[in-house]
C-alpha cells in the first residue's frame, strides 16, 4: 500500500514522493515512472503524446535557454547559439575533444589545456554540467507538470563505459537542477531490467545490450547472476548513429537532386529542409516500402532497399563493433542468452535483422527501443524507494584503489574488479615522536610504486595529539558507493580526529587508458618487485637509524664511548647504503647494526627492569 501523508503547513494530502528514472540522451531526453496504480513502468509524455525531448539547449539574443523541440529548430539556422550533444563534452577537456572538433557546430573554447571545456554562447560561458542541467531541469518542470506534485528525487542513466568525472558531471548537473540524484545506473543495465531481465535471484544470464541512438553506438555485454549486473565489455562508436543515416539519405538527394554546395551553402534552409526530410523518410521506412515527399517543391522519394544499400556500410561497423565486445569479454555469440535492442534507430528493420543474423538469435524489441531506458530507470528508481527491496544493482572497479605508504609505495586498499558498493580499511601509525599530521595521497592503478599509478586525491589528516611515533592508530576506509564515487576516510582512533574526502577526479579513464595501464603492470612486474623490495630495505632502514640514534641520546651514561663511536659509524654507512645501495647490501648493513647494539640494548634493559623491580612486590 501506498503510504500517504499529510502536509501540514497546507492541509493536503501528500502520496509518498515518487523517484522518477530519467535518461539523460545525447540526441533525446525522458523521463519514466512506477505507474502508482499499474506498478508497471511507463513514460512521462505531455498532452501531444510526445515522451522525447530532443537534447538540445538554445540561447536567444538575451542569453534566455530554452530546451527541445523548440531548440532543435534552431540547429542549422543559429548553430552557434544552438547546443546539441552536449553528453558528448561531460567530464571532457578540449584536449579530449579536438579530433573531433569539426563536429561542433557551436563554440568550444580552445583553452589547450586539461581543465575541463566551456561553451560560449555570444557574450556568456557554459560548462557542460551547466548545460545538461538546463535539460534536466525542463524534464523535471515537466514531469511536475504532468504528475502535479513537485520531483526532487531522480536514478539517471550513464552509457556503461562512462569514466568517474563523466559519472560526477552528470550528479553534480542533477543537482544543479535542484535534483536529488539517488543513483547513477548504466544504460543497459536499465535496458535490461526494464525487460525484467536481472529481477530473480537464481537468475544467471549473459546479455548482449545493442544500443544505436541519434549520434552513438554501444553494444555492452552484461552478465547478471544472483540479482548483481556486472559489465563484462564495452565497445562502440561515439560518432556513429542514425545521425549518419539522415546524412546518408540527404546526400543521396543532393545527387539526385544536382545541388552543388555553393546552393547548400547559400540557402541554409534547403539544407535543414533536407535533413529533416530525409529523417522522416528514413522513420517511414521503418513501417513502409516506400517514401515520397517534396523539398522546395522538388519531389523527392526513397524506397526500402535504397535505404538498406545507403545504411549498409554502418550497420555493418556496428556488427564489428560487437564482434570485438565479444571477444573482449572472452565469448562466442553462443554464450550469449539474450540481445536488447535500444535506440530509436534500432527501429530500422535492417539494423534489427542484420543483429538478429549476427547473434543467430530473436531479439528483444517489443519496448519502444527509444523509451526502454528510462523505463529500466524507472524500475531501479523503484527499487531504491524500498519497493523491491531483494535488489542490489553492482558494477566493478576496473583498477585497483589504494594510498601512498612510505617511500612511494602503493598500498591497496580495494582490488581491481571488486564489486561496488565496497568498503575496505586499514591501520597506519606515525614514523615520527608527536607527529600531528598525516598526509592521506589516493591513487588508481596497478604498478607499485605510486608515481607510475594515477593520483585522484590527496588530504591531511591534522590534529593527532602528540605521541610516541608508532602509536596513533590511523585507520584509513575507502567506500567506493554504487556510483563508483570513492569517499576516502581518515581517522585517529586514539582520540577520534577524523577527515574525508569524496574523490571526485577531474578527470576519469578511458578504457583503452585502463587497459594499457594494467597492460603496463605485467610488463613492468618484474622490476616493480625489485624496486619494492628495495624500498621496504630503505624503509626500514630509516626506521632502525631513527630508533637507534633515539635510543643512544636517551641511555647515553649507561653506553662506553667506543660503543657510542662504533654505533655512530653502523648509522653513517647504513645511511649512505640507504641512498645508493642494493636491497642486499642494506640488510647486510642493518644486521650490522643490530649486532653491534644488541649487547648494551640488553644492558641497558636489565637496567631498566631492576630499577622498575626496586621497592615492588612481585606476585608469582
Ligand atoms: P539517443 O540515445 O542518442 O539520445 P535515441 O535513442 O532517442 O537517441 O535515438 C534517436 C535516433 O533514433 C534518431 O536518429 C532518430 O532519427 C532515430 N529514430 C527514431 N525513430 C525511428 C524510426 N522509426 N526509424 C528509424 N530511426 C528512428
Ligand atoms: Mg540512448
Amino acid at each position: 500500500m501506498a503510504k500517504i501523508g499529510i502536509n501540514i503547513a497546507t492541509g493536503s494530502l501528500q502520496q509518498q514522493e515518487m523517484i522518477v528514472g530519467i535518461d539523460l540522451g545525447t540526441t533525446n531526453s525522458l523521463v519514466a515512472i512506477i505507474h502508482p496504480e499499474s506498478k508497471k513502468p511507463v513514460v512521462l509524455k505531455e498532452h501531444d503524446g510526445n515522451a522525447l525531448v530532443p537534447s538540445v539547449v538554445h540561447f536567444d539574443e538575451t542569453g534566455l535557454a530554452t530546451v527541445g523541440d523548440t531548440a532543435k529548430e534552431y540547429l542549422i539556422t543559429e548553430p552557434h547559439r544552438t547546443i546539441f550533444s552536449v553528453k558528448r563534452l561531460m567530464g571532457k577537456s578540449y584536449n579530449d575533444l579536438k579530433a573531433h572538433a569539426d563536429f561542433f557546430t557551436y563554440r568550444v573554447i580552445d583553452d589547450n589545456t586539461e581543465s575541463l571545456v566551456k561553451i560560449q554562447v555570444g557574450n556568456a560561458f557554459y560548462s557542460p554540467v551547466e548545460l545538461s542541467s538546463l535539460i534536466l531541469k525542463e524534464l523535471k518542470t515537466r514531469a511536475e507538470h504532468i504528475l502535479k506534485t513537485p520531483v526532487t528525487k531522480a536514478v539517471i542513466t550513464v552509457p556503461a563505459y562512462f569514466n568517474d568525472a563523466q559519472r560526477q558531471a552528470t550528479r553534480d548537473a542533477g543537482k544543479l537542477a535542484g535534483l536529488d540524484v539517488l543513483r547513477i545506473v548504466n544504460e543497459p543495465t536499465a535496458a535490461s531490467l526494464a525487460y525484467g531481465m536481472g529481477l530473480r535471484q537464481d537468475e544467471t544470464k549473459t546479455i548482449a545490450v545493442y544500443d544505436l541512438g541519434g549520434g552513438t553506438f554501444d553494444i555492452s555485454v552484461l552478465r547478471i547472476a544472483g540479482g548483481i549486473f556486472e559489465v563484462l565489455s564495452t565497445n562502440g562508436d561515439t560518432y556513429l548513429g542514425g545521425d549518419d543515416f539522415d546524412r546518408a539519405i540527404a546526400e543521396y538527394w543532393i545527387g539526385l537532386l544536382g545541388l552543388s554546395r555553393e546552393e547548400l551553402d547559400q540557402h541554409k534552409q534547403l539544407g535543414q529542409e533536407l535533413r529533416l526530410r530525409a529523417e522522416e523518410a528514413k522513420k517511414h521506412l521503418s513501417f513502409h516500402d516506400t517514401f515520397e515527399s517534396a523539398v522546395s517543391g522538388e519531389k523527392v522519394t526513397l524506397t526500402k532497399t535504397k535505404l538498406e544499400e545507403l545504411i549498409g556500410s554502418y550497420v555493418q561497423r556496428t556488427l564489428d563493433c560487437c564482434k570485438n565486445a565479444l571477444a573482449d569479454a572472452d565469448l562466442t555469440v553462443k554464450d550469449i542468452d539474450e540481445v536488447v535492442m535500444v535506440g530509436g534507430s534500432t527501429r530500422v528493420p535492417f539494423v534489427k535483422e542484420s543483429v538478429a543474423a549476427f547473434f543467430g538469435r530473436k531479439v528483444h524489441d517489443s519496448m519502444n527501443p527509444d523509451e526502454v531506458v528510462a523505463l529500466g530507470a524507472a524500475v531501479q528508481a523503484d527499487i531504491l524507494a524500498g519497493n523491491n527491496k531483494d535488489f542490489l544493482l553492482l558494477d566493478i572497479t576496473p583498477l585497483s584503489l589504494g594510498i601512498e605508504t612510505m617511500g612511494g609505495l602503493m598500498d591497496v586498499l580495494v582490488p581491481r574488479n571488486s564489486k561496488i558498493p565496497s568498503k575496505a580499511g586499514r591501520q597506519y601509525t606515525t614514523q615520527k615522536d608527536g607527529q600531528s599530521g598525516m598526509r592521506i595521497s589516493v591513487y588508481q592503478g596497478e604498478r607499485d610504486l605510486v608515481k607510475d599509478n594515477r593520483k585522484l586525491a590527496e588530504f591531511n589528516l591534522t590534529n593527532i595529539p602528540a605521541m610516541p611515533a608508532g602509536l596513533p592508530k590511523v585507520e584509513v576506509s575507502f567506500l567506493v558507493n554504487a556510483d563508483g564515487i570513492l569517499v576516502v576516510k581518515a581517522k585517529e582512533l586514539r582520540s577520534g580526529v577524523e577527515q574525508s574526502i569524496e574523490v571526485k577526479p577531474q578527470y576519469g579513464l578511458t578504457d583503452e587508458e585502463v587497459e594499457k595501464m594494467l597492460l603496463e603492470s605485467i610488463t613492468h612486474a618484474k622490476e616493480d618487485i625489485q624496486v619494492r623490495a628495495l624500498v621496504e630495505a630503505q624503509t626500514e632502514a630509516s626506521q632502525i637509524i631513527d630508533t637507534t640514534q633515539l635510543f643512544i641520546t636517551k641511555n647515553r651514561e649507561l653506553l662506553t664511548d667506543e660503543e657510542v663511536a662504533a654505533t655512530t659509524n653502523a648509522i653513517d654507512s647504513l645511511q649512505q647504503l640507504t641512498a645508493t645501495g642494493t636491497k642486499d647490501e642494506i640488510h647486510a648493513a642493518i644486521e650490522k647494526l643490530n649486532e653491534l647494539s644488541r649487547p648494551y640494548a640488553e644492558r641497558v634493559m636489565d637496567t631498566a627492569i631492576s630499577r622498575a623491580m626496586k621497592g615492588k612486590n612481585i606476585l608469582k
